[in-house]
This record gives C-alpha cells, sequence and structure tokens, in this order.
C-alpha cells in the first residue's frame, strides 16, 4: 500500500487529484494523510470529494475516509469502466479539477466514455475550460487519444451552474517532446461577462490592444450565466503548442488592473521563449509520465509542479529531471 504524504511540498488537492488518477491508471491502492492539513479549511472540500466519488465510480474503487473535512483517505481502485458519467460538484467548484482525477484512466480506458461535468467552470486557481480546451486537451489529442470538450454553459464563483461535456476515445498515450514552440500562429484575447456591464470586457480588450496590440479580439455577452461572471483569456496559438493565459475580474480589482496582469503573464511566456507556460507544466507531467517518456521545455517551474513530480515518482518507476536552462528556462525530461 503507498502511503502519500498530504502535505508534501504544495500540499494542496492536487496532491489527491494526481494520486487519485495514478491509483486508476497503475491500479496502485494508497493511503494519503493529511489532506490540506496547512489550508485555511483542512481536510475534504466539496470539490475533492466530487474529485474522490469520480475516481471511485470510474474505477470500481472502494474508498474509506470519503466525507466532507476528512484529513485521511484509502483508495483501493478495481478495473476501469469506461462509460457515460455525470458528476455534478454541487457548488462553484472546479470541474476541470474533478476532470484531472478521472480522464487519466478514461484516455487508456477499454472503450470510449462521455462525461458531463457541473459546478464551476471558470474559477480561480483552477484551469479555466477555455485553456483545458485549447491547451491542455490540445496536447492529449497529439498523444494518442481523441478527446473533445463543449461548453454548455460557464459556471463562475460563486454562483457556479456551469456545465461542460467531454467525449474521450481512448488509445495508449505516446512519447511526446516539447523543447519548442514554433512560429506564432494566432493571436486571440476574448473577454467575457456574464450579468455584468459588457464595458467591463471592453475595458479589459482596450488594455490588451494598447499593451500587445493584438488585433484579434472579442467581447462576448454569456447570456444564461447563473451568476456575475467575467474573465479575460490570451490565447497563443504556435506551431507546436497552443497556450491560455487569464484573467478574472475580481470585486475592487479594476478591468485594467486584471487585463495589465494577464498581460503580463503573456509578455513573460514570450519573452521566455518556451513552449509550456507555467500551468501546463504541472498537468502535463501526468500524461508524459503514462507514456513513460517525454521532454519539455517551460518556465521557472511552480511548487505544483514539483510536487507533481514527487507524487508522480511514487506510482511510476521513472527518473524525472528537471534542468535550468537559464533564469527563464527549464528543461524537465521524464524517464530519460
Ligand atoms: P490545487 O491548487 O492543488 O488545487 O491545483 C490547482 C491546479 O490548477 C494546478 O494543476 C494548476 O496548474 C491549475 N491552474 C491554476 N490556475 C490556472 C490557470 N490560470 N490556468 C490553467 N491552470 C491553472
Amino acid at each position: 500500500m503507498l502511503m502519500i504524504d498530504g502535505m508534501l511540498g504544495e500540499g494542496g488537492g492536487q496532491i489527491l487529484r494526481t494520486s487519485l488518477a495514478l491509483s486508476l491508471v497503475t491500479g496502485k491502492p494508497f493511503i494519503i494523510k493529511d489532506i490540506r492539513a496547512g489550508r485555511k479549511k483542512p481536510g475534504l472540500m466539496r470539490q475533492h470529494l466530487t474529485c474522490v466519488s469520480a475516481a471511485v465510480k470510474v474505477g470500481n474503487a472502494a474508498v474509506e475516509g470519503a466525507n466532507i473535512g476528512s484529513q485521511s483517505l484509502k483508495f483501493e481502485p478495481g478495473a476501469i469502466n469506461p462509460g457515460s458519467y455525470r458528476f455534478a460538484i454541487g457548488t462553484a467548484g472546479s470541474c476541470t479539477l474533478v476532470l484531472q482525477a478521472i480522464l487519466p484512466a478514461l484516455l487508456i480506458a477499454g472503450g470510449p466514455s462521455e462525461v458531463i461535468l457541473e459546478g464551476g467552470t471558470h474559477n480561480p486557481y483552477a484551469p479555466p475550460f477555455d485553456f483545458l480546451d485549447q491547451a491542455f486537451l490540445g496536447i492529449i489529442n497529439k498523444m494518442g487519444p481523441v478527446v473533445s470538450a463543449s461548453l454548455i454553459r460557464p459556471g463562475f464563483y460563486p454562483a457556479g451552474g456551469g456545465k461542460f461535456k467531454v467525449e474521450i476515445h481512448p488509445s495508449p498515450l505516446e512519447k511526446m517532446d516539447l523543447t519548442r514552440r514554433g512560429e506564432i500562429l494566432n493571436k486571440t484575447a476574448k473577454a467575457f461577462v456574464a450579468n455584468l456591464p459588457e464595458k467591463i470586457a471592453a475595458r479589459e480588450i482596450k488594455i490588451v490592444r494598447k499593451l500587445l496590440g493584438w488585433e484579434n479580439c472579442e467581447v462576448m455577452n454569456v447570456p444564461d450565466s447563473h451568476g456575475p461572471g467575467n474573465v479575460l483569456t490570451l490565447t497563443v496559438e504556435s506551431e507546436n503548442i497552443t497556450e491560455v493565459f487569464t484573467g478574472f475580474g475580481v470585486k475592487g480589482v479594476t478591468a485594467e488592473t486584471v487585463a495589465k496582469r494577464c498581460v503580463g503573464r503573456v509578455k513573460s511566456y514570450l519573452a521566455a521563449d518556451v513552449p509550456v507556460g507555467k500551468y501546463l507544466a504541472d498537468q502535463l507531467l501526468i500524461p508524459l509520465a503514462m507514456a513513460g517518456a517525454g521532454t519539455f521545455i517551460t518556465q521557472p517551474p511552480s511548487r505544483h509542479t514539483m510536487t507533481n513530480i514527487e507524487i508522480v515518482k511514487q506510482f511510476l518507476d521513472l527518473n524525472i529531471s528537471c534542468t535550468e536552462m537559464d533564469d527563464h528556462r527549464w528543461q524537465i525530461s521524464i524517464g530519460n
């Protein structure tokens, strides 16, 4: 039985999600202790519990300790069960994070799956739907499986009520090297508002045009959201990879500041001249580890990336090296 330390490194929900995902993929049971022990509200929250119950269903697993606030969990996976699933978080908790726990198993399952997720689709501190769709699934679709995601209704914090569907046609994952970004093909800005004045999005776009000079910019009013929300997404589509940067409108922060911060993230990505941005880096570790090998060049690794490396190494017997190339670029190699 693998023993996972929930307080390792970054010490957040990612340790749990990566453990669930790799337990399903490898068939190895685990016990995790001190789940989110250092957080303000420690233990399992609704979103984490939805990850656990989704993993139980997808992997015919036995589980102990799956309740709100629980700081330890025992998880024993069975066979992976492809099929049609619907998981509703019941709060504005992030749907894309729930998908992180089950998608790896469904990518290599014995048949296709369709998953509907309900909750938050555009949450701060989680992959927004557009990032999932274009950045993460963009790479997965180059590794063998065919996966498509469609947004049914966006859900923002705190109202939630969002919904998206993912269709998965599995295949063994092929090794992937992402060492060059290649030519930039498209740069697109989209500013969304839901139940808020459109001029907020227009002000964000004005800053993007001024600071980045991008021409392909759009203001979008989301008609059927359950609550208010404002999101700016800046997408850089290059020959070898698409990266998506997100700014979230927050009460008390001007639209100009939201846009400037988001532009800053794009500028530092472009200046680093790397293919893989900081969020994609921690997320790509799992499919690359499942493929058994891969190399990518990225910005200085986050604590999420370093923590995920440690968890991956506990489930899979792989070498993972992180080498600093210069102040802005690191190479991460798996299995070499
Ligand atoms: P945790 O903090 O443990 O719940 O993990 C958060 C996850 O969300 C990590 O996999 C991050 O890479 C991902 N994430 C957070 N913010 C973003 C963002 N703006 N774009 C894409 N992924 C994100």
